[in-house]
């Protein structure tokens, strides 16, 4: 399918270098519904010609697909012919998808509503192979280090330049006297917050600068003397680049979207992935509107954190559920860790 988004180059990071593009794409919204009808004898393209002929028996079937490219957006939306004219809604917004639900159901119709549900559905209850049916394959010109944490996805298929064969990309991550970000206190692992201005940026930028024409020098250095590519490299800074073509189905994306778009991740990678999931929702806005309601805004709970939340909330026999008399007393079950009550905590603070 051809996206007017395809080869655009979309900059994740303040470094211009970086940059991350849809090169091509297989399926979109409906395929997930297609693979999905067919568990039940059912058959997505089949049913939707069929529908089409029954509303419009005076219109020409469309060729392919009734879904199609307008304004720059994928839009779920149906062919439809209105006053005597067939043309393309064009929108990727679910209120469109509610109007011709609309008119879908006046004729008594499948609908796409009852699409949106399906895939909803199948995301909510782990039912993944239908989301394996799309295929995504984005160019990324990314950093070392951030490049080192996208490449542990296994799911995906990558074809990465060879520093073997071609010379290094003859840049680096640039870092601005602003972003020196600090190591946080909370997360071993993570940053937080920046280096005040005046405390040291600008030197650390200037030293920066000076190293990387000190590496570009010496690579270059080594090959003028006929050094090997696969051995003058092996001092370059993880503040090089690589670029590569990964291609990667719409489960697994979201798996990586999942954690490469959470708080915990690197900045860099993080901001990589929220440029990602902005191509990819321009492909299957249903699908990632039900990624973002049932994955990346949802929390799962624990048996133990289930316990505290039984006897924070009492459900009447009615279904309707109120908080209990709990103030003043200690929640936190023994067979809870303090770190994971503190996990808790910060789950259901609002
Ligand atoms: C915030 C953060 C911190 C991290 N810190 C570290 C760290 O300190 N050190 C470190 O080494 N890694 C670290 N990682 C990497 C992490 O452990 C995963 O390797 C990485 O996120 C890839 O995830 P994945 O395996 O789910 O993805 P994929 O490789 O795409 O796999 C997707 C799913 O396929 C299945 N799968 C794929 N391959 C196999 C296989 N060979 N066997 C069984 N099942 C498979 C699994 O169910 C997996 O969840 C970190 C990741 C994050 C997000």
């Amino acid at each position: 399918m051809t996206s007017p988004l395809t080869w655009k180059k979309f900059h994740p990071l303040t470094d211009q270098n970086a940059f991350i593009c849809l090169v091509d794409s297989m399926g979109d919204d409906s395929s997930i519904v297609q693979a999905a009808r067919v568990s039940y004898g059912k058959d997505k393209q089949a049913d939707d010609i069929e529908i089409f002929k029954q509303a419009f028996p005076n219109e020409p079937v469309p060729e392919n697909t009734f879904r199609n490219w307008e304004d720059g957006y994928l839009a779920t939306n149906w062919l439809l012919p209105i006053d005597g004219k067939t043309y393309y809604e064009g929108s990727s917004s679910t209120d469109n998808i509610r109007k011709y639900d609309k008119l879908w159901k006046e004729r008594n119709l499948e609908t796409p509503v009852k699409d949106r549900n399906l895939i909803r559905y199948l995301l909510n209850h782990g039912h993944t192979t239908p989301f394996e049916m799309v295929e995504i394959k984005f160019m990324v010109q990314v950093p070392m280090d951030c490049w080192r944490q996208w490449i542990r996805h296994r799911t995906a298929s990558v074809n990465e330049y060879s520093t073997r064969y071609t010379e290094a990309l003859d840049f680096f991550q640039v870092t601005d006297p602003k972003e020196w970000r600090l190591q946080a206190t909370s997360n071993k692992q993570g940053s937080s917050g920046y280096l005040e201005e005046g405390k040291g940026g600008a030197n650390l930028s200037a030293t920066e600068k000076a190293y990387h024409n000190t590496a570009k020098h010496l690579y270059q250095t080594r090959l003028d003397l006929g050094v090997a590519k696969e051995q003058a490299r092996k001092d370059l800074p993880l503040s090089t680049y690589t670029r590569a073509y990964w291609k990667c189905d719409l489960h697994n994306i979201f798996n990586f979207l999942r954690l490469r778009m959470d708080s915990h991740a690197q900045l860099e990678i993080r901001q990589f992935a929220n440029c990602m999931f902005e191509i990819v929702k321009s492909i299957c806005p249903v699908a990632c509107e039900a990624f973002e309601d049932y994955v990346l805004h949802a929390k799962k709970f624990s048996r133990m954190e289930m316990g505290v939340l039984r006897e924070l909330l009492s459900v009447l026999p009615d279904g309707s559920i109120v908080n209990s008399d709990y103030h003043g007393r200690e929640a936190k079950p023994s067979s809870m860790t303090d770190r994971e009550w503190k996990e808790f905590q910060e789950k259901v603070a609002l």
